[in-house]
This record gives structure tokens, C-alpha cells and sequence, in this order.
């Protein structure tokens, strides 16, 4: 059995800086019509072809059974991944960046299959290279035995969730507020996808405008879970809001939800049980993401921390409630289209910081045809950052009512 399958052929960087020389660009392209996931006699198949090779790394990971290949950055030219999936052996695939400079390919596996074969085809004239793979049935105890991510190499690995600079000092009287922003997903998730508007995008651009929205209000400062198209595992979303020592930590989306029946802007806090279906299938959506993306969750369950983190809630939640709120009472003095139920919760990962009042902001549903075109608009976006700003600047006055009244 090969556990875990590192090709770093010193051949195919060449080849690379071959395509480079010729003009070509350093990124392999993919050519989704000559690409396709299928099977054969019980088999996996899996060809990718791409303008030209490159590294290459494969694993398993389990619970659920998936397939992770990373490589040093391809252009999946606008591919998502779950169209090239032409068998019913794989549940689905997801293509994308995973961090800076590297790209990966996750299958969500029907059943436990492991690598059998991996071959990569160059040599023709056009540089052109063809990664074939074949995935064999297996049993679940082989395939759990041979499943976990590969021992960490520069590069390929997300930071690790914990390992996040610490925040300057903590907030004094009168110091700055600090905002940690969480544009949505990115990376290889994708988020909702309305005719190729991408919520990922659209929630990265809409946050560096609240981040300029917030900053002008004074004494802010903002921290960003992502600059970029980078996938951004919720774990470190939390470390990240934690690392710097947040007030306050606002999550940012438009998902899909239904037939376009969902509407305006909806805010979600975090409840042990979810306020409605609809709320439950967006925070087990959400959750699923990560699965999607081939982050390993085996070992993160941990019930002390857990019970720690329910003493936490306790005070978080009401601040949190504030927030959600305000939030509400400035999207409305807005005259911004309101969710007609606007504060719902849910079990949502990325709102699990214990000591941080966190919120999941839905702007609006890239499901719904009106909601598309404000979120699209710039005007539409401004008006709305402006709003978030002035929820969040009532926010701190009332809190910090509030945390007197604590003391007192
Ligand atoms: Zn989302």
C-alpha cells in the first residue's frame, strides 16, 4: 500500500521553467474537456490534463473517506470540480487554491478506495502533461490505516491553526477596538456560485470596504481572517480572531438558500440547536466545507474544552445578542432590505469562540435575483458597510454600558 505518495520530481519543475521561457506563463493550466473523474471494472479513474507538470503530492484522509492531491498552483480555469465527476464512486470533487502558490483537488469518496496507480504523462510536444491516477476498493480497516496527512513539508500545509502571532497588548481604556472580518470561505470553497458570481469574491471585496468603513470611524482596528483567494480552515478563523485579541468578530456571506425564496439580510449567532431547517442545513453547509477541502478532523473533539467553552459562553452570548441587535435597528434605519426573520442561530463552527461575541452575517442570498444585484452593486455595498459600521459603533457604546453595570 503506498501511504502517502510525494512526487516532487525535479524533471517537472524544469518543464515548467521550459513553458516559462516560451512565453507560456509558470502556471499549469487544466483542460477541463480532456479531464474527467470516471470509473472502470470497479475502479477510479482520474485524469487531469494540464498545459504542463508540475509537483505533486497525494494522501487520504478518513472519516469521510476522501482523496487530497496537492500541487504547486493550476489554473483550473474556472473549473469547481464537481463537474468533472462522471461516476457514482465519488461522491463529489472540489478543485481550487488552497494557500498562496498552491492548489489542490479533494474527492469525497463513495466508499474506501485507496491509490493504486499515479502516473504522469509528459513528453509531448506542447509540454503537456497527464496525471492519470486509479483508485482500487479496499477494506474500511486498510484504508483507516493508510489515511492522515503527510509529515509537514514547507509549502504544501496550511499554517497550523494554533500558531498565530499574538495580538499587540490587550485593550486598555480608550484603546482601539479591534474588528476581526471573516470574508467567507475562499480558496478551494467556493461558497455559493450565482452564474459565476462566487460568494467567496464577492465577500473578500465586500470586507476590505467595511474595513475601510470601520477604520474611518476611528479608534478600529481591523483584522482580516483572509486577504486573498486563500482557503482558510474555520479553526484558524478562530485562532485568528483569538491571535489578536478580538472585540468583536464578524463572519460575512450570501449563500444559497432554497429556490431563491430567502431574502435580506439575516444574523446568526450561535445556538445548540438551530432556530430553523433552513438555519441547520446553512451551518452543517458551512461545516462541511472544511470536509471539502481536505482539512484532516480526526482529534479535534474535545470534551473538557468544551465544557470550558459553555462557562465562556455564558458571557459572550448576551454581548453577542447585542450585537445581532444592533446590526438589525442599523440595517433598518438603512432602509437595507431585512430578512423578515432576521436573527436566527445556529451550530455554525466559526462562531464557537468562546470569549468573543461573534456573528454570522448573511448581507443578503446570491439565490435570490434582487439580493444578486444589490450585492453587486457598489453603491448598494457602500451603504451597507456604512450601516455594519454604525451597528458596530453602537455596539461598543452599549457594551461598554453594559460591562459598568457589571461592575457595579
Ligand atoms: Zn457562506
Amino acid at each position: 500500500m503506498l501511504r502517502w505518495t510525494i512526487a516532487l520530481i525535479a524533471a517537472l519543475v524544469a518543464g515548467g521553467a521550459s513553458a516559462q521561457e516560451g512565453g507560456f506563463g509558470s502556471l499549469a493550466r487544466l483542460n477541463p474537456e480532456a479531464s474527467a473523474i470516471t470509473a472502470q471494472r470497479g475502479e477510479v479513474q482520474i485524469r487531469l490534463s494540464l498545459s504542463q507538470g508540475v509537483p505533486f503530492r497525494i494522501f487520504t484522509l478518513d472519516a469521510p473517506e476522501r482523496l487530497v492531491v496537492d500541487f504547486r498552483e493550476v489554473d483550473w480555469v474556472g473549473t469547481l470540480g464537481p463537474e468533472l465527476v462522471q461516476t457514482k464512486l465519488v461522491r463529489t470533487a472540489r478543485v481550487g487554491g488552497f494557500r498562496p502558490g498552491w492548489s489542490r483537488m479533494v474527492l469525497e469518496l463513495a466508499g474506501p478506495f485507496a491509490l493504486a496507480h499515479a502516473v504522469l504523462n509528459t513528453g509531448a510536444e506542447d509540454g503537456s502533461a497527464d496525471l492519470v491516477l486509479t483508485l482500487a476498493h479496499t477494506s474500511a480497516e486498510d484504508f483507516a490505516a493508510g489515511a492522515g496527512v503527510p509529515p509537514a513539508q514547507p509549502g504544501w500545509d496550511l499554517p497550523n491553526p494554533a500558531d498565530v502571532a499574538p495580538a499587540d497588548a490587550p485593550r486598555g481604556e480608550g484603546g482601539p477596538l479591534v474588528v476581526v472580518l471573516d470574508p467567507g470561505h475562499g480558496g478551494i470553497d467556493p461558497g455559493a456560485d450565482a452564474g459565476g458570481t462566487l460568494e467567496k469574491d464577492l465577500m473578500l471585496g465586500f470586507a476590505r470596504e467595511l474595513k475601510e468603513a470601520l477604520l474611518r470611524a476611528g479608534n478600529t482596528r481591523v483584522v482580516m481572517t483572509r486577504e486573498d483567494d486563500s482557503f482558510v480552515s474555520l479553526e484558524r478563523r478562530v485562532s485568528i480572531a483569538h491571535g489578536a485579541r478580538a472585540d468583536l468578530f464578524l463572519s460575512l456571506h450570501a449563500d444559497s438558500l432554497g429556490e431563491g425564496m430567502a431574502r435580506g439580510a439575516t444574523i446568526y449567532k450561535l445556538g445548540a440547536d438551530a432556530s430553523d431547517a433552513a438555519s441547520a442545513a446553512l451551518a452543517e453547509r458551512h461545516n462541511r466545507a472544511d470536509m471539502l477541502a481536505g482539512v484532516d478532523l480526526s482529534g479535534t473533539d474535545d470534551v473538557v474544552a468544551d465544557v470550558l467553552m459553555d462557562l465562556a459562553r455564558m458571557e459572550t452570548q448576551p454581548r453577542a445578542d447585542l450585537m445581532a441587535r444592533a446590526l438589525v435597528v442599523a440595517l433598518k434605519d438603512a432602509g437595507l432590505p431585512v430578512n423578515s426573520r432576521p436573527l436566527r442561530s445556529a451550530s455554525f463552527s466559526v462562531l464557537k469562540s468562546p470569549d468573543i461575541p461573534s456573528i454570522l452575517l448573511e448581507l443578503g442570498f446570491l439565490s435570490n435575483g434582487r439580493d444578486l444585484d444589490n450585492l453587486t452593486d457598489p453603491e448598494w455595498r457602500a451603504g451597507m458597510a456604512q450601516a455594519i459600521a454604525d451597528a458596530v459603533g453602537a455596539w461598543t457604546i452599549a457594551d461598554a454600558a453594559n460591562a459598568r453595570l457589571v461592575r457595579q
